[in-house]
């Protein structure tokens, strides 16, 4: 056994084990570059009849790699399952790696990590047991129907021909573009029948989506599921500016009833003037503080310092006519000093 495959074998499962948790051969084989994504997706879709036949090494490397990752799976005390891997054909038909039984058996191992909640492991059950989705292709060369002759915008392979999808019994789904995940994921789980659409990269050299076909009704329901959240988040959000607006109103009322204690001989109006103003939402004023909410009395004092300033006082005159914010509030302290004074008093 060669040490050297042996330990880029344990490296990548190592960090596979990390990510997903998970280990399978076909992900291996991928992280040891000997299996392009491109042939994967080829095989998946049922486009070639053995995997081992795309892979950049012979077959008896393979199966020395899969002997080293079976020895260092049995070193770690994972949990074994089996997996099944399915064509993304009509018919699902059993995909084939190649080689001997013990080779193809060994290729069928998945190993978990153990101690893993019951529910991730359901999870990942789950994900290896869903066959996957039907696959629709988007050409971008002309073609031709194999049954009829026809052409259109997508077709289905069935036996690597090309189908189109009146013949292929799908024209009654719709095109939903990928784009929303929500709309896409509630249509997909709606539909009796959905694939997913894939149009050649010339860049990427590979299949990339370009949405989902699922039936008419299926979208329509899933758009209505879409907008009654966008409604309710509306409903939700009209609701947050009540409540906040309440408590705004709640909070001024209280700011002035503080202010009115504090200063008894400034009238009411006023007042509820002040506190308005301090308490406006999201204004940074003084009485959205957290010592204004508190009603502590020097940030009470503070709001009716800072009205004073602007109104009872030529600060404002003085800020239009260049004088220095530092400079202003210097020559009108005395203002204000005398202006709570008489405020102070009831
Ligand atoms: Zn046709």
């Amino acid at each position: 056994m060669s040490g050297r495959l042996d330990r880029r074998v344990t490296a990548v499962a190592e960090e596979l084990l990390r990510r997903k948790k998970v280990v399978a051969p076909l992900d291996v084989l991928s992280g040891l570059g000997w299996l392009s994504s491109r042939s994967v997706q080829a095989w998946e879709l049922g486009r070639v009849e053995r995997l081992d036949s795309q892979a950049a090494v012979p077959p008896a490397r393979l199966a020395e790699a899969l002997t080293c990752l079976h020895e260092w799976a049995a070193g770690q005390g994972l949990v074994k399952s089996e997996v099944d891997y399915v064509a993304a054909t009509r018919d699902r038909r059993g995909l084939v790696f190649g080689g001997d039984a013990a080779v193809e058996a060994a290729f069928r191992i998945q190993w978990t990590a153990p101690g893993l909640s019951p529910a991730r492991q359901a999870r990942i059950a789950e994900r290896q047991a869903k066959a996957p989705d039907l696959v629709v292709i988007q050409p971008d060369k002309q073609w031709h129907c194999a049954q009829c002759g026809e052409t259109g915008e997508f077709h289905f392979l069935e036996d690597e021909r090309p189908l189109c999808l009146v013949c292929a019994d799908m024209d009654h789904l719709v095109h939903l573009p990928s784009g929303d995940a929500a709309l896409t994921r509630r249509a997909r789980k709606a539909s009796g029948l959905a694939a997913v659409v894939v149009r050649w990269s010339k860049s990427r050299k590979r299949f990339d989506r370009r949405g989902i076909l699922v039936e008419r009704k299926a979208l329509e329901a899933a758009e209505e599921q879409c907008l009654a959240d966008e409604e309710v988040r509306e409903r939700r959000k009209a609701r947050d500016r009540e409540r906040r607006a309440a408590q705004d109103v709640e909070f001024q009322g209280a700011f002035a009833v503080r202010i009115g204690e504090l200063f008894p001989g400034l009238d009411g109006e006023r007042a509820r003037a002040i506190a308005e103003h301090a308490g406006v939402r999201s204004s940074g004023r003084v009485g959205r503080s957290a010592a204004g909410q508190a009603l502590d009395e020097h940030a009470v004092t503070l709001a009716v310092v800072a009205a004073i300033r602007h109104e009872e006082t030529g600060y404002d005159a003085m800020l239009m006519a260049g004088v220095g914010r530092a400079e202003a509030r210097e020559r009108i302290r005395g203002d204000i000093d005398r202006v709570l004074a008489l405020w102070r008093q009831g």
